[in-house]
């Protein structure tokens, strides 16, 4: 990146929140416009109703895997404020539903309970009722006790309930009096609304998969162990030299007729891409990541993406860290076949020196390059981590010149994060890729 210009990731964030205060700004006017409810309780459920039809809009904008925004700000960062805008969603839905019961209550002289009833014999209401009960249900497994007991597949085959939520919410809406339909204009802006966000997740998430997989038609074409359980799939396929496709970025892989449809995985390309081919290299840790080894050749790959900010473009330094745990070596060695510039350290911490996937690789290309590699072998817990602030400093004296790219398992990342901040690395220097998504 040259001096003086803005960061792309900077870039999006206001492009983000500019999109957020304009529409919260036309949405407060509305509100305003469209005069109060039959009584205070009720404006204020009003109130609380309309937000939620909104969060509901931007967490489909956040998830939509619109290449733009992924590009600079990354999936996983998008992924962190669609779970916190979904628990801010749960409360506001939760007290829109609280405040209409006791609004109606009041206004019929009835007790909450009988009003809930009545409520729920009204067909728009009924509808409202179902999706908050889904967006609670969806929120309940979402909680950090439940998520981490749940099955990835599971936990996202309840999360996509979502859908029929959204559907319900909106057949509520058109059937209710709402602020958007207070007036034309409203109405004009509630529908372009809807179409944006839908549109954005339509193209994001069926049409651009759908599209480039039916253009490029990927396919295996090799398959190499790389230890027990380590293995690298090597994918071709048509004009892959048109597919953006960058160093450090990660695509969500299918494999159909080998794995069932609906299992798909995020793996990183271990190599910068090349225009003829893209490998990923997977540790087994269950069934879908140890079945790669037994991949057929020729057989068909379903491939979303490329995805993630964890690329050069972020670059903000003349130098560079490149740090890696384990497995998280793979979008770090394609980050490190991209690098030009020889002032690169790489610090990779492994268990042993033999479970060091890729090693190799990473050997030749820092030595071409006129780098540093630091293999630190041992075990989290075990004796002082090299990840402390001091440590860190002794192995990287200028590490708070240099941009910090951190890849591997969420407690290392964490702790390289932490001393990055006591050593005053400043942020924008730093770039993260988790392999766990929120
Ligand atoms: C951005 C990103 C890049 C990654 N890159 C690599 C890589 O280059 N090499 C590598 O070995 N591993 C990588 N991983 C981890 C890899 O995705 C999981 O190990 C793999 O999906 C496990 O699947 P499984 O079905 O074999 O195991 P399971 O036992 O079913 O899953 C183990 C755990 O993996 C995670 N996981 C499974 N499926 C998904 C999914 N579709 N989306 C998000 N998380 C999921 C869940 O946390 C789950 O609990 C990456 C993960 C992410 C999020």
């Amino acid at each position: 990146m040259r001096q003086g210009t803005i960061p792309p990731v900077v870039a999006a964030r206001w492009a983000l929140w500019t999109f957020v205060i304009v529409n919260l700004v036309i949405v407060e006017v509305l509100f305003l416009k469209a005069g109060t409810g039959k009584n205070g309780v009720l404006t204020v459920a009003k109130f609380f109703g309309l937000h939620a039809a909104v969060l509901m809009l931007f967490q489909l904008l956040l998830v939509a895997r619109l290449p733009w925004l992924d590009r600079r700000i990354g999936m996983d960062r998008l992924t962190v404020w669609h779970r916190w805008l979904g628990f801010t969603l749960l409360w506001t839905v939760l007290a829109h539903a609280l405040l209409v019961v006791l609004g109606y209550a009041r206004l019929d002289g009835a007790s909450a309970t009988k009003t809930f009833g009545a409520l729920a014999g009204v067909p728009a209401s009924l509808l409202g009722m179902c999706a908050a009960a889904i967006v609670v249900a969806v929120a309940a497994v979402s909680a950090r006790y439940a998520r981490r007991r749940l099955r990835y597949e599971t936990w996202h085959g309840l999360h996509l309930l979502l859908y029929v939520a959204l559907g319900l919410s909106f057949v509520h809406q058109l059937l209710e009096t709402t602020t958007f339909s207070s007036s034309a204009p409203a109405k004009i802006y509630w529908w372009a609304l809807w179409l944006a966000a839908f549109g954005a997740l339509v193209t994001g998430r069926i049409v651009m998969p759908l599209w480039r997989n039916a253009y490029h038609r990927f396919r295996v074409t090799a398959v190499v162990p790389e230890s027990d359980n380590v293995v690298t799939v090597h994918v071709t396929g048509r004009h892959l030299d048109r597919l953006p496709a960058r160093a450090g970025q990660f695509c969500i892989w299918r494999f159909p007729g080998h794995h069932p449809w609906w299992s798909a995985n995020p793996f990183s390309l271990s190599a910068a891409p090349d225009g003829r081919t893209l490998r990923l290299t997977a540790k087994a840790v269950g069934d879908a990541s140890a079945g790669l080894r037994h991949l057929p050749i020729g057989s068909r790959a379903f491939v979303e993406g490329p995805y993630g900010a964890f690329t050069s473009l972020q670059r903000t330094r003349p130098g560079v860290v490149l740090i890696a745990g384990g497995v998280g070596i793979t979008p770090v060695r394609a980050l490190l076949e991209e690098e030009t510039a020889g002032d690169v350290v790489v610090l990779y911490r492994v268990r042993s020196e033999n479970e060091a996937v890729l090693v190799d690789e990473v050997r030749a290309l820092v030595a071409s390059r006129g780098g540093r590699l630091h293999l630190l072998t041992g075990r989290t817990g075990e004796g002082r981590s090299p990840f402390e602030p001091e440590s860190l400093r002794a192995l990287v004296p200028d590490i708070v010149e240099r941009d910090v790219y951190v890849c591997g398992p969420p407690r290392m990342t964490s702790a390289v994060l932490s001393a990055l901040r006591t050593l005053k690395v400043p942020h924008r220097h730093v770039h993260a890729e988790r392999f766990g998504l929120a």
